[in-house]
């Protein structure tokens, strides 16, 4: 089931460096949004801020409707426990620029282990649904490779299913196709296209102009920690 995204009045630092300067954003269950912006805008740090990845210095951020972090400034963190940590990021599931699939486990491997460790999953259970989500991807066949033995958008491709995996209520995608060779980009891009058909809830940091204008329901600019536009990719972003 996707899930809503929530964020308001959100700021967040690194070491003084104010990055996050008031962030609203709202996301509604089973929407594509793109988030555009120059280099240094915040766009990962935003990211980062759903998946407690990065703490929060002000404001809030739901997913779902349950609390992922609160705070005002000067006050202390609200307080979660480490379960309610792991669990929350169970469901959101993060894609990053540089594929980060474990190397020494096969592809089947990388789908299974988080199922079995973190939902309890039958090992059996995992492998048939990660063999389905293999298959999904385009990769049937390649269950047995390595990392290595891939290209770097069928790692990508994997990373999506690894997360997948997870039956994440929210996807996270922190410019997941920046680090490929061109002719590798559209086939990273056709499993997202085909992952926002299915209605899941979907945040994609991209300067892929092209997916954002097809596959996003609604583009959002930042720029210097703050939203500064925000709209349907047919009168935000001009034609090609
Ligand atoms: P974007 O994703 O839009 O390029 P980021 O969220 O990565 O922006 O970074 C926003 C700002 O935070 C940048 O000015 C950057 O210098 C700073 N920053 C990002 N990561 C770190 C870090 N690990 N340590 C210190 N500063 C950082
Ligand atoms: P601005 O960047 O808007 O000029 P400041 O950096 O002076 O503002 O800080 C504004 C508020 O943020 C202050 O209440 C301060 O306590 C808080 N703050 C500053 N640095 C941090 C930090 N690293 N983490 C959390 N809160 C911070």
């Amino acid at each position: 089931m996707s899930a809503g995204v929530s964020i308001r009045a959100l700021h967040a630092y690194y070491g003084a460096t104010h990055v996050l300067r008031g962030v609203d954003l709202e996301v509604a269950a089973g929407e594509v949004v793109c988030l555009i912006g120059p280099s240094g805008s915040g766009k990962s740090t935003l990211l980062r801020c759903v998946n407690h990845l990065q703490p929060i210095a002000a404001g809030t951020v739901h997913v779902g409707g349950e609390l992922i972090g609160h705070r005002r400034h000067g006050d202390a963190l609200h307080e979660l426990k480490p379960r309610q940590v792991a669990r929350q990021r169970a469901g959101i599931g993060m894609v990053f620029q540089n594929f980060n699939l474990f190397p020494h486990l096969t592809v089947l491997e990388n789908l299974v282990e988080a199922p079995v460790a973190v939902r309890r999953l039958r090992r059996a259970d995992a492998e048939e649904r990660a063999r389905a989500l293999v298959a999904r991807v385009g990769l049937a066949g390649r269950e047995g490779s390595y990392p290595r033995q891939l290209s770097g958008g069928q790692q990508q491709r994997i990373a999506i299913a690894r997360a997948l995996a997870m039956e994440p209520a929210v996807m996270l995608f922190d410019e997941p196709t920046s680090a490929l060779d061109p002719e590798l980009v559209g086939e990273v891009l056709g499993v997202m296209r085909d992952l926002a058909g299915t209605g899941m809830t979907m945040v994609v940091v991209t300067h892929e102009m092209g997916f954002a204008r097809e596959a996003a329901d609604r583009v959002v600019f930042l720029d210097e920690g703050r939203v500064v536009e925000s709209g349907p990719p047919a009168r935000l972003l001009a034609d090609p």
